[in-house]
């Protein structure tokens, strides 16, 4: 294949054959015709990896396990092509449709996606995330950029970024890819919106007095880099102004730096300093350019330093920033307004049970997608809204709060786990159906209790559920052996 400005031509050397086609290098094709690399690279995967997923449809799985498998047999063919080229955005909207229709069974979804990101404990299920996976792939490359080694295919993004003081400086800079010269590549251009878009609000610290690659120090609406300037040390506004704080003038700057340069160039440069940040400069003294870390100051008071840096971080970073709390939490925080700790409630599913079948109801339960009457009514496949056990309209509170038939069967539940454990325990019912039962768990309650009545309280609710489905009256005994054997498969035993 032709490269560079001979690309079109189909002049044959020796023996070696020409082509225009894609062409395989270490797996990932490349071409001079995007349609045709894009879709040797990435759609032709999408498609096998769609069969793959839809041998599973038939089965039963749980969102747990679908999520495992979106990551294992879906996005995973994906990642080795996208941590090396750019992967453009129809490809990650295709994919991440692709996964969601799997996940949700080719229905609409039933929770927000960025909800379903999230870990675990924040109402989520680390559903994979294609477009994060896409920027902390590329955000990888930063760790191995920086470390000290000489290898070859550095060569070519050092080229590139030297043109800013190189990738180290870079990052240290308050810049703005945009305002950065054209010709950077794509590949390498979006490495930096990436890492701009994580750093935006967050504990990572630029340094806004560096004169270079400042977003806010510009010319033309780009940001400036001289290099002879740069080689001789000046970095900072600080370098530019005297004791009593005013700007050098031209003779002082040049005996201070020992260096020849244009009026005019000087003068460029001063103009461009916005007024605040040479009042800052003044206030702030003027550090050491190799003493400003490149780090990552986390809540947990961790730092993750650049160089050390690896996809995972960058990933869990990402979907950290976007943390958002869970549609249906606002409608229990109506109904309970002193319900704060949502994230605990979800937390409990998973200390409370390993049977993911549960977990699943539980977790559909806190996000209030559980179908009862009154959305089945919604949808018109039922004509009336009325329990199927007493004669009052159904919903998620009437099914696990205030329904008679789920009231009195909570009381006989706890008063059988009291009799039979000879406690003393009250569980008010807003605290069943949010999960909040440990606050009134009794402070001297013994973990292997503990966990037979977490058992119990979330095998309860799937048990009543059930019933009512089938427009049956609960019944203690059915329950209990039924509870028993869930507490042998658990090794909640006594
Ligand atoms: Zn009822």
């Amino acid at each position: 294949m032709w490269i560079g400005s001979s690309k079109q031509k189909n002049i044959k050397i020796l023996e070696f054959s020409v082509t225009k086609d894609p062409i395989k290098i270490l797996g990932t094709y490349l071409s001079h015709n995007p349609d045709k690399s894009i879709n040797a690279n990435f759609y032709i995967k999408i498609r096998k990896m769609s069969t793959k997923l839809n041998l599973w449809r038939a089965r039963e799985l749980t969102l747990y396990g679908k999520s495992l498998l979106a990551k294992t047999l879906g996005a995973s063919q994906l990642i080795y092509t996208a941590s090396m080229i750019c992967v453009p955005d129809t490809v990650i909207n295709n994919v991440q449709g692709h996964l969601f229709s799997f996940l949700w069974n080719n229905r609409k979804d039933k929770i927000k996606r960025k909800v379903m990101y999230q870990p675990l404990s924040e109402g989520g299920i680390n559903f994979i995330n294609f477009r994060t996976m896409v920027k902390s792939l590329r955000l990888a490359w930063i760790q191995r950029l920086l470390t000290n080694s000489y290898d070859a295919w550095k060569a070519i993004p050092n080229y590139f970024f030297n043109k800013y003081g190189g990738l180290a400086f870079l990052l240290k800079c308050n810049f703005d890819s945009a305002k950065l010269d054209k010709n950077l590549p794509l590949f390498y251009r979006e490495l930096l919106d990436y890492f701009q878009e994580l750093t935006n609000n967050s504990q990572y610290i630029t340094n806004d007095l560096i004169l270079w690659n400042n977003k806010n120090i510009t010319v033309d609406k780009k940001s400036l880099f001289w290099k002879s300037w740069f080689d001789r040390g000046i970095y900072f506004i600080g370098d530019l102004l005297n004791s009593a704080g005013k700007f050098l003038t031209l003779d002082e700057f040049q005996k201070k730096f020992d260096f020849k340069v244009s009026y005019l160039n000087y003068f460029q440069l001063i103009a461009a300093i916005p007024q605040e940040l040479k009042r800052k400069a003044l206030v702030s003294p003027t550090p050491d350019l190799f003493s400003i870390p490149l780090e990552f100051q986390q809540l947990n008071d961790r730092t993750l330093l650049l160089p050390k840096m690896r996809c995972k971080h960058y990933y869990n970073m990402f979907i950290e920033k976007n943390n958002t709390e869970p549609t249906a939490i606002k409608s229990w925080k109506k109904l309970f307004p002193y319900f704060t700790d949502w994230k605990r409630s979800f937390k409990e599913i998973y200390e409370s049970s390993r049977d993911n079948k549960l977990r699943q109801f539980s977790f559909k339960v806190l996000h209030r997608i559980i179908p009862t009457r009154k959305e089945l009514k919604k949808y018109k496949l039922v004509t009336d809204d009325i329990c199927s056990l007493c004669p009052y309209p159904d919903s998620i509170e009437h099914t696990f709060l205030h329904c008679t038939e789920t009231v009195n069967f909570y009381m006989k539940t706890l008063s059988w786990f009291n009799n039979y454990h000879n406690t003393r325990i009250h569980l008010p019912h807003e605290h069943i159906v949010l999960n909040t039962f440990k606050d009134v768990f009794p402070p001297k309650l013994s973990n292997p209790l503990k966990r037979r009545l977490c058992l119990l309280i979330l095998f309860q609710t799937k048990y009543l559920y059930t019933c009512k489905n089938l427009s049956k009256r609960p019944d203690l005994e059915e329950f209990l052996s039924k509870l028993h054997q869930q507490y042998r498969i658990e090794n909640c035993g006594l």
